[in-house]
């Protein structure tokens, strides 16, 4: 089951990254374009524009490549945020070192910085500085290259300009992209806390504070469930009303907190024997109500008179140090006899069973509309 949980959230998540990697290609194709209208204009080599596309379009069919495969499971990292914000720079590089004119280069230098942005989305703070200076050094490459070209390159003041612009920028989107960073951490605690916070409440709903087991609310859910699935003729199910015998006695003797120790103490002990499919919570006081789905009157009361010798078997000692026990008596009843096919109707024969019981002596387990 959890397996199976993690499996589908890992495909999820595969999903939702090659979602990425469209979106990153329609970005693309946007730079492709005004790549295109460039070489239109005469600013770029139509050869160039060529080679940048194509280099932009491997880019995308190689990570949609990964991402079907699962190959990327492999890595730590497995978004590979890193190396697509990084890998298109080659590309990029290639078209730079391309154009001579300085103010096509600087207008086509703004359009391929935008991968760098995507990585803010996702990437840690030393990973996105890293990816910046990668950047940073990607430029610094065409420049150092352009300038063994053309040696005047370097006396032209406006390439200067340029580099230590791009410089000074990536540091600021640096700065921004660490604090989005903190942000989405922020976020993140946030989000588990409030998670923790809803499963805290949505316990507190269902669960019974002193015992810990479910509450009378819960134990209505479950039975008008199983009621409505009996109603069906899905299957047949049995309930067994506990009532603790003389508790008021324990409470007046030996006080109300050894009374508490006492419910939770029977509670733990029942809790620990029944299947995972049954239910079982405090009804109310010093009653609580198991709900055996799929059993009939006779498994029902074989169980019935299992937890009842189990709680007669638990040692208790109270404050002065006396040592003490407790019985349960116990009223079953069970779905097939019970034709109005309601809650209270099997929830009022089980409790005429558990009468029965208490009239036959206590400690005992009677069924309902039986003389056992
Ligand atoms: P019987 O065998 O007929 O069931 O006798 P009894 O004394 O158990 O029956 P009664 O219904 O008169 O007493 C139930 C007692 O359970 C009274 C009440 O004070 C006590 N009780 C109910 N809820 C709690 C609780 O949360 N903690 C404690 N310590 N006692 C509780
Ligand atoms: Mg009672
Ligand atoms: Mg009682």
């Amino acid at each position: 089951m959890v397996r199976q949980e993690q499996r589908s959230r890992v495909r999820e998540h595969q999903k939702i990254r090659l979602r990425r990697v469209a979106m990153a290609g329609a970005s693309y194709v946007l730079q492709a374009l005004v790549v295109a209208a460039a070489a239109a204009l005469g600013g770029v080599a139509w050869s160039a524009a060529l080679i940048y596309a194509l280099g932009l379009a491997a880019v995308v069919a190689f990570f949609f490549v990964i991402f079907l495969s699962d190959l990327n499971l492999r890595s730590a990292e497995p978004n590979l945020t890193f190396i697509q914000v990084v890998s298109p720079l080659l590309p990029a590089v290639y078209l730079l070192y391309q154009i001579e004119s300085l103010p096509v280069r600087a207008g086509i230098l703004l359009t391929v910085m935008v991968p760098l942005l995507y990585g803010i989305l996702d990437l840690s703070i030393p990973r996105f500085l890293a990816a910046a200076m990668a950047y940073f050094a990607g430029y610094f490459g065409v420049f150092l290259l352009a300038g063994g070209r053309d040696l005047t390159y370097y006396d032209n003041p406006n390439e200067w300009i340029v580099l230590i612009t791009l410089g000074v920028l990536l540091v600021q989107i640096g700065m921004i992209g660490g604090f989005i960073s903190g942000l989405r951490g922020t976020l993140r605690r946030k989000n588990l806390q409030l998670n923790q916070a809803m499963e805290r409440i949505s316990n507190m709903a269902v669960r019974d504070e002193l015992t810990g087991i479910y509450n009378r609310r819960r134990l209505i859910e479950v039975l008008q469930g199983e009621v409505a699935r009996a109603a069906r003729g899905d299957a047949q199910f049995s309930i067994c009303l506990f009532d603790l015998d003389y508790f008021k006695q324990i409470n007046d003797k030996r006080g109300h907190p050894i009374g508490d120790r006492v419910l939770s103490d029977c509670a733990a002990a029942v809790e620990g024997l029944i299947r995972n499919v049954d239910t079982f919570g405090r009804f109310g006081g010093e009653e609580f109500l198991l709900i055996m789905p799929m059993t009939n009157a006779d498994a029902a009361s074989i169980a019935a008179n299992r937890l009842r010798k189990r709680i007669a078997a638990l040692k208790f000692i109270d404050d002065e140090g006396d040592a003490f026990e407790v019985t349960v008596s116990i009223g079953v009843a069970t779905s097939a006899a019970d034709a109005a096919h309601e809650t209270n109707a099997i929830l009022r024969r089980a409790d005429k069973a558990l009468y029965a019981a208490k009239a036959a002596g206590r400690n005992c387990v009677k069924l309902a509309d039986s003389t056992c």
